[in-house]
């Protein structure tokens, strides 16, 4: 038989009426011949409620205490969906987190899933009820209890539906599925029809609020697939799969974040360690950063610009000036006016000049471009807060994000699921929210230039890349930064057999241009990819790359991020051993 997991938001239970509601689908899903499990979040705005209780208390809760409070008001509404269903003529039981066999480990507040044992769940499928089980919490080693962390009831829906091997993992929220980008923010966009796990990891982490950024992890690990519909109406919703919407655009959706700081701690010196020295002491203050670039310059100091949602950028600050006199940099800026513009698709990977594009939109706009930050599927630029909108629907219209593409066909899936046996899915499932990596890849066939004095003004890097492509280098990654008195700093990096052909054309740059100097290349670097689920939510990742670097000696050339990739250069002689070195620091993650 099959089996549906269905979730439930808080403003879909926020009432009696919506609990009817909700328990009507659950029903009606029942009935059609599936069992049946429902995960609910507490009641609209509950949980913010018992957090303000607490505060009226103390101002610091033990975080133990915290989670046996919080976890009450998904204990509330699970318990009155069961009355629901029940009155409605259908048997129901609800379950804690404890009762389903949520195990995670202790720390509160945001702890991470270990395993779940479904036999409790199973029995009471078996029987005819719909299970209700409580989202967003589980139980440690020592049964206490512990919550996932703010929206972790998508969390728990996604993780059950991958323990019970689930046909469905449907998402009942107050928006009708996944749009391009923020239907507030652009009034022209889309619903997509369906959108690639990674597509989506990185549009949630672009600024796209739609679902927990873990249960969309836990959804690409074990390959769930996640339906998001409204609890208001039986539209079709959007699927989150592997297999993304369209191939034949570049560009999938777009997001933004407004809220941003940009931080540039300039004149490091450019030895082995500097990075990781820097990035370690930020990530000790559990603080994730967004978009980091490093660029060098010629004078045997490195530049690197990273930013942090603005509210962490006072701590952000302190972290970087308590290390001056060790780390031994000249200043350390910030600008907190700042939004981070991004565009995402899998198409872009094989489709040349969309950087160009996007930055050629914002030039025409005279939106200026502070940082760029590129990876496989994902190109962010900062820009000024008050452009952010304007930019993000320049973007939207310059990849025509509105209009309907045509559907990449994918191919059927076996109609008989395999009977997963127990044993082995448990094994499967030992440390679940660990981090996983996919792969680690070295390529050193690619060259790098770095250009320094740009003035800081709307349109130039889009000229840039323009005289580059239209000489046909194809450029793969890109980090654009602040530089000194003002001027922009751009590194690219390109297939070793253009690096000649980008060179002429840097050495010769029209207008405005002209002032640019060449401030560093190298014909050959060799860059290493870290592939995988997670790389921001744990936030050590990066460390441990620039720490295993540093401590053999090797100098990290650009660096830069995103939700599914980090991209370091080093010295192209040193591209084996590093990629050796780690590939042992991740041995125990690469699956
Ligand atoms: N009730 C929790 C929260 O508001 C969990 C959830 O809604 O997913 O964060
Ligand atoms: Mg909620």
């Amino acid at each position: 038989m099959s089996i549906i997991v269905q979730k439930f938001g808080g403003t879909s239970v926020e009432n009696s009426k919506k609990i009817l509601a909700a328990a009507r689908k659950a029903i009606r899903a029942h009935k059609n011949g599936n069992q049946v499990v429902m995960v609910v979040s507490a009641m609209g705005q509950n949980t913010d409620i018992l957090i303000d209780l607490a505060k009226q208390i103390t101002d610091e809760p033990p975080a133990r205490e915290m989670d046996m409070l919080l976890s009450t008001g998904e204990q509330v509404s699970v318990a009155l969906m069961a009355m629901a269903i029940d009155t409605l003529g259908y048997k129901a039981v609800s379950m804690t987190g404890a009762q389903i066999g949520i195990k995670t480990d202790n720390t509160h507040g945001k702890a991470r899933i270990q395993k779940i044992d479904a036999k409790r769940l199973h029995e009471a499928l078996d029987a005819g009820y719909i299970v209700i089980a409580a989202g967003f919490q589980g139980v440690d080693d020592e049964n206490n209890i512990t919550t996932l962390g703010r929206g972790g009831s998508d969390t728990t829906a996604v993780a059950l539906a991958a323990v019970l091997n689930a046909d469905a993992c449907e998402i009942y929220t107050d928006v009708d599925g996944v749009y391009t980008t923020d239907p507030r923010m652009v009034p022209d966009a889309r619903r997509v029809k369906r959108i690639s796990y990674d597509e989506m990891l990185e549009l949630a982490s672009a600024g796209a609020g739609i679902m927990h950024n873990r249960a969309i992890e836990f959804a690409r690990n074990y390959d769930v697939p996640v339906h998001v519909r409204a609890s208001y109406s039986d539209e079709p919703g959007t699927l989150i799969i592997a297999e993304p919407e369209t191939l034949d655009r570049p560009v999938c959706g777009c997001a933004c974040v407004k809220n941003e700081a940009r931080i540039t701690v300039r004149g490091i010196p450019d030895k082995p360690g500097a990075a990781n020295m820097l990035f370690k002491a930020i990530s000790d203050q559990k603080i994730a950063v967004d978009m980091v670039v490093q660029s060098k310059g010629n004078d045997g100091m490195a530049d690197i610009s990273f930013t942090v949602p603005r509210e962490e950028c006072a701590a952000a600050l302190r972290a970087v000036n308590k290390i001056k006199d060790q780390l031994g940099f000249d200043c350390c800026t910030h600008d907190d006016e700042v939004s981070m513009v991004s565009i995402v698709g899998k198409g872009m990977v094989d489709q040349p000049g969309v950087a160009q594009k996007m930055f050629q939109t914002l030039g025409d706009k005279g939106i200026n471009i502070l940082m760029i930050s590129t990876s496989e599927i994902k190109i962010s630029v900062l820009c000024p807060q008050d452009k952010a909108i304007e930019a993000l629907r320049a973007i939207h219209d310059a990849f025509e994000l509105d209009k309907e593409p045509t559907l990449l066909d994918i191919p059927e899936k076996q109609a008989d699921k395999q009977e997963v046996d127990k044993v082995s899915m448990i094994n499967r499932l030992h440390g679940m929210e660990d981090l996983f990596i996919d792969k680690i890849e070295l390529d050193d066939i690619q060259g790098r230039i770095t250009i320094e004095n740009i003035p800081d003004r709307a349109g130039l890097s889009c000229q840039l890349f323009k005289q580059l492509a239209d000489a046909g280098v194809n450029i793969d990654m890109i980090v654009q930064s602040q530089g000194k008195d003002d001027m922009a700093k751009i590194s690219f990096t390109m297939p070793q057999v253009q690096f000649n052909l980008a060179m002429t054309v840097c050495k010769n740059l029209p207008g405005d241009l002209a002032q640019t100097s060449i401030a560093n290349s190298c014909s050959q670097v060799a860059k290493l990819t870290v592939f995988g689920t997670g790389l921001k939510s744990h936030t050590n990742v990066a460390v441990r790359v620039l720490q295993c670097l540093a401590e053999a000696g090797m100098n990290v050339g650009m660096i830069n991020t995103s939700e599914a990739t980090f991209n370091v250069t080093v010295p192209a002689e040193f591209g084996e051993k590093a990629l050796k070195l780690i590939k042992e620091e991740f041995a125990a993650e690469i699956c």
